[in-house]
């Protein structure tokens, strides 16, 4: 009897913390810069043993920001110790696969009728990471049907050439970053992806029964796409909120902020809505990919999924940008 009630109290205790915790997440910051950029760090978890976002508000909240690339941006370099900062490919979940850098991630879905990859590394480590990554992870490459590509950046975009003229594979860009690979001077050293299918939104992406809905969310680039899917962990299924694109390097205006944070929000809205418990982007940076991934090995009988971080952080991941993004934004309002 003793030992119920002595439950139940630290039942209430537990509960009492985690609702000042969650307050202190959700309470709306005051409208400064301070008061966002505390927000933003506040939100960043890694206390009471939440999931952490640390790299995503040290990008964001700390570091300087970022110029955007112009057209005539120099050309990607290729790192002659690229191969050294190749990662093991992984395995993710009964239905999703990871190649990539400490940095970039490729994710690979498999159905049952050819694979939907998303996002492509630089032009020089494509083939390595994901011809060979494929390959090793015993999947063929010739298997891949559709390639999304989350923003036209180098280091997504540098293998849709590759993907689409080799394995005629489709590649799904929003129309802004096809007008980018279009006008970029030098950015494409073994030649364009030719412009093929245009993301809009809602968008679906089906193959052997598997989607990929996609969503515009324009700001770190104008056609940066957004993604929601379902993995199976162990046959469980769980829902994937895909995010796009993260730091500031657009235009640093104010309106160009405004166009980031209604994509930010809307998505994180759709996040929400279907449920997901897992984000993942194309930067481990941000989502915690490649580290969270080899903890995968360690993993107990029992234990949630490493990438599945919960409903609750994947919206303490959108508050940070919002936070981060609304701070740069009175900084620049008050120039
Ligand atoms: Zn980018």
């Amino acid at each position: 009897m003793r030992n119920s009630k002595w439950n139940i109290a630290c039942a209430l205790v537990v509960l009492v913390f985690m609702g000042a915790a969650d307050a202190q997440t959700l309470r709306p910051a005051p409208d400064s810069i301070e008061g966002h950029l505390a927000a933003g760090k506040n939100a960043s978890g890694g206390r009471d043993d939440t999931p952490d976002f640390y790299g995503l508000v040290t990008a964001l909240c700390v570091a300087p920001l970022n110029a955007p690339a112009r057209p005539d941006a120099p050309a990607p370099r290729e790192n002659p110790n690229r191969r050294s900062t190749y990662l093991e490919p992984k395995k993710a979940f009964d239905d999703l696969y990871w190649m990539g850098t400490p940095s970039r991630s490729t994710w690979a879905l498999t159905t049952g009728d050819g694979i939907i990859l998303y996002d492509t590394q630089g032009v020089y480590d494509a083939e390595d990471v994901i011809v060979g990554g494929l390959k090793k992870l015993g999947l063929d490459p010739a298997k891949v049907k559709y390639v999304l590509i989350s923003h036209a950046h180098q280091n997504e975009v540098g293998g849709a050439k590759l993907m689409q003229e080799r394995y005629g594979a489709h590649i799904v860009m929003g129309a802004g970053d096809w007008d980018m690979v279009d006008e970029s001077i030098n950015g494409f050293p073994k030649g364009k992806p030719k412009r093929d299918i245009v993301a809009t939104d809602g968008m679906k992406i089906t193959i052997g029964g598997r989607t990929v809905t996609i969503y515009l969310m324009p700001g770190h680039t104008p056609g940066t796409i957004g993604g929601i899917f379902q993995v199976h962990d162990h046959g469980k299924p769980l829902t994937v909120a895909y995010s796009g694109g993260t730091e500031f390097n657009f235009v640093n205006d104010v309106p160009h902020f405004d166009t980031y944070l209604a994509s930010l929000r809307k998505f994180a809205a759709i996040a929400a809505a279907a449920g997901a418990t897992i984000i993942m982007g194309n930067q481990s940076q941000f989502d915690n990919a490649a580290w969270r991934l080899r903890m995968l090995a360690d993993r107990r009988p029992g234990e949630p999924h490493p990438l599945d971080v919960g409903a609750a952080a994947v919206a303490r991941y959108f508050k940070i940008e919002d936070e981060c993004a609304q701070a740069v934004r009175l900084k620049l309002l008050a120039k």
